[in-house]
């Protein structure tokens, strides 16, 4: 198996740098923020656009999402994007849950960044873990209040819209389906 270098920034979150791994939206984007599990290899850690490659192609992930955002006349450039884990954590899964909460107090200070009203995780460890950290049950497909960084803000765990994830296509299209209005009353509001 190719050994992948990992790259940690959970050791020193106070210097790490807000404007790192994180995209602000513009138009109807600018109140949703998207937040992945960590960056892909091939995305945005090496081409500076989430969901781009470095040859400026979009990623099977970011072409999954766009299918469900444009039933809000929005894709991927359009919203306001980071990840729980700023670590590049290769092909070392293990450590993902570990990463993202230690990295926790740089997404609190991104959040604070814009004025998003509703937070869509992907993926089901990104909501396992704000689930542990703010002690409270966080649920796949179910659209609820949380409190992070002091501030309210609606909350959405999708499944991870990978092609490697088999049946999250079917699921996330039923948890849009099923919150189109909340979705974009919360967009416009
Ligand atoms: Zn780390």
């Amino acid at each position: 198996m190719k050994i992948i270098k990992e790259e940690h920034f959970c050791l020193d979150t106070d210097n790490f740098p807000l404007d790192k791994y994180f995209q602000t939206g513009g138009g109807l984007g600018e109140r949703l923020l998207i937040v992945g599990e960590s960056p892909a290899e091939n995305g945005w850690r090496k081409s500076g656009k989430a969901f781009y490659s470095p040859e400026g192609k979009l990623l099977a992930t970011g072409k999954r999402l766009n299918e469900l955002l444009s039933m809000y006349d929005l894709d991927v450039s359009k919203c306001g994007f980071t990840e729980l884990s700023k670590c590049f954590i290769g092909n070392n899964r293990k450590i993902l849950g570990d990463c993202c909460k230690k990295c926790w107090p740089i997404f609190e200070k991104q959040v604070n960044r814009g004025d998003f009203h509703i937070i869509i995780t992907l993926g089901v460890i990104p909501a396992q873990i704000i689930g542990d950290i703010l002690g409270d049950v966080v649920e796949m497909g179910v659209l609820k209040k949380v409190e992070i960084g002091g501030r309210q803000i609606m909350l959405l765990p999708i499944y991870h819209p990978s092609p490697a994830s088999p049946f999250g296509r079917e699921k996330n299209r039923k948890i849009f389906e099923k919150y189109t209005k909340d979705i974009k009353s919360l967009i416009l509001g």
